[in-house]
């Protein structure tokens, strides 16, 4: 029988037998098509790939067993993906004929309370982090939703609901266990391996396969304030004057997203606008409930709202309050550009941006990243556009495939109007289409041309290049 066999998309298929050796070695943690486990380690965040197969997968327990994978494929100069929580809009976690070495089940996390340091595995989403440490009254922060993963979050550089107080995640991380391209287990902090721990702030999953992170962790909550108030779409041009002028002063414990939508057919919302688009402030406040109430009036109390969501909830609630909006298994594709203001150029592009949504489920968010602190401990990271003061994300949603061009054409024009207010790209968010581009796009070039030499230092031959891929100098 032939070893090569060609899938749908046209990429190469392994068969079986090219994995003897690397079934040997895993057991029953390498999955082939029709295996148990098999079509649930695939299914990832964006249902646009699900069409793609991967030849094996090993469901990698421990870092010796993603040495043994990597060292497998690269011997054989087999192409492998790596898959976090598979929570990536480029469905780079999936490869279709290939290896995917799947971390899911690597999903231990150690809290170390008296010294506010928190381990967790690359197979975690935020949404376990936040419960397992909210009983010591501590944060490691994740992003605006909680179902994304750790691993490509951080790689990425990772911002969320605290940012503007303590910088992106990457930053806080003290240290990380890499499985690079030669096989080897190694330790990358700020003394060992300082370039190989500078890229991987940022930099993605080029340099190696990241088996545990270890993070410093907040003090904070476990009650916060934080919540959504809409305004009928009408009132968007004052909605967004409003923002513009809180997120001017904003101290850096305030959050706010600016955010635009087609009204969801929620019980906190009156019928007669379910299906009607609104605009919104989604706010959050690192601090005290009390504090944050306060903090947050000026959003809950402007204008006359349609809802108002804010109140005293704990942390992990408010992390996940804007999942149900991004399920698992829909369509996605999604455009963005982080900017240095908001201006009159943008309101205007957003104000037409409002009334031409093409699904329902589709929506634009706008977060303040004003004033984000520089790396508290040492040098700067690989994270692009760090002085950044919005990223505006377009983020088309639907779920029938023969829809694909609409959406994705509506997701384009509004990116494309857009344009001449873009500083760069934010790497987490660039889909398939954009990834021959990641070098220019994602990085300003004192980044690209530093990450392109620790690329040839620690992956020479580019076996980590299913990703937003950087190339060796
Ligand atoms: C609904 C939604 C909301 C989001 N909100 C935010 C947000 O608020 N802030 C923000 O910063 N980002 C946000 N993101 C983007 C998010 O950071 C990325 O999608 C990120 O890649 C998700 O990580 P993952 O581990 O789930 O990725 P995966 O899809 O599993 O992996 C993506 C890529 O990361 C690399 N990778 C993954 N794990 C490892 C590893 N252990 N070692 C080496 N490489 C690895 C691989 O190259 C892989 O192809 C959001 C994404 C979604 C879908």
């Amino acid at each position: 029988m032939s070893t090569v066999m060609r899938s749908v998309t046209g990429e190469m298929v392994l068969s079986r037998q090219v994995f003897g050796g690397l079934r040997q070695t895993l057991g029953d943690r390498l999955l082939f098509a029709g295996d148990d486990g098999y079509d649930e380690s695939r299914m990832i965040w964006n249902g646009m790939y699900y069409d793609r197969r991967p030849a094996a997968i090993a469901r990698c327990e421990s870092a010796a067993d993603v040495a043994a994978a990597v060292d497998f494929a690269s011997d054989r100069q087999i192409p492998f993906s790596v898959r976090g929580a598979g929570h990536n809009v480029a469905g780079t976690a999936l490869t279709d004929g290939g290896l995917m070495i799947d971390l899911t089940r690597m999903n231990a996390i150690h809290v170390d309370a008296p010294a506010r340091r928190v381990k967790i595995g690359p197979g975690c989403d935020w949404s376990k982090v936040d419960v397992a440490t909210e009983p010591f009254g501590l944060v490691v922060p994740g992003g605006i939703v909680s179902t994304t993963g750790v691993a490509g979050y951080t790689l990425g550089g990772g911002f969320g609901w605290l940012s503007r107080q303590s910088g992106f995640t990457s930053d806080l991380l003290l240290r990380a266990t890499v499985v690079t391209a030669d096989g080897q287990i190694r330790e990358a902090s700020l003394v060992s391996e300082p370039d190989l721990f500078w890229a991987i702030r940022g930099g993605g999953g080029n340099f190696g396969i990241v088996t545990e992170f270890e993070f410093r962790a907040l003090e904070l909550g476990p009650e916060i304030a934080g919540g959504l108030v809409l305004w009928p779409m009408e009132r968007a041009a004052e909605v967004m004057d409003h923002f513009a002028e809180l997120t001017a002063t904003a101290p850096p414990e305030l959050m706010h997203v600016l955010v635009l939508r087609v009204a969801p057919p929620a019980p906190f919302l009156p019928e007669s606008v379910h299906g009607k688009p609104v605009a919104g402030i989604a706010g959050f406040y690192a601090g005290t409930a009390d504090e944050g109430m306060a903090a947050l009036a000026p959003v809950a109390q402007f204008g006359e709202p349609l809802a108002n969501t804010i109140k005293p909830k704990p942390f992990k609630e408010h992390q996940a309050f804007l999942d149900s909006g991004q399920p698992y298994g829909r369509r996605y594709y999604w455009k963005s550009h982080y900017m240095s203001d908001f201006s009159l150029g943008v309101k205007d592009a957003l104000l037409q941006t409002a009334t031409t949504f093409t699904s329902p489920f589709s929506s634009v968010l706008l977060p303040n990243l004003r004033g984000i602190p520089e790396a508290p401990d040492g040098p700067v990271s690989a994270v692009g556009f760090r002085d950044a003061s919005y990223i505006v994300n377009f983020q088309a949603s639907w779920t029938d495939p023969a829809e694909d061009e609409t959406h994705i054409a509506w997701a384009r024009a509004n990116f494309d109007a857009m344009k001449p207010n873009s500083m760069g790209q934010y790497v987490n968010f660039m889909t398939e289409d954009e990834l021959a581009d990641v070098q220019r796009r994602a990085y300003t070039d004192d980044v690209t041309d530093r990450l392109r030499i620790i690329k040839r230092q620690y992956d020479p031959d580019n076996i980590f290049r299913m990703n937003k891929n950087i190339e060796p100098a």
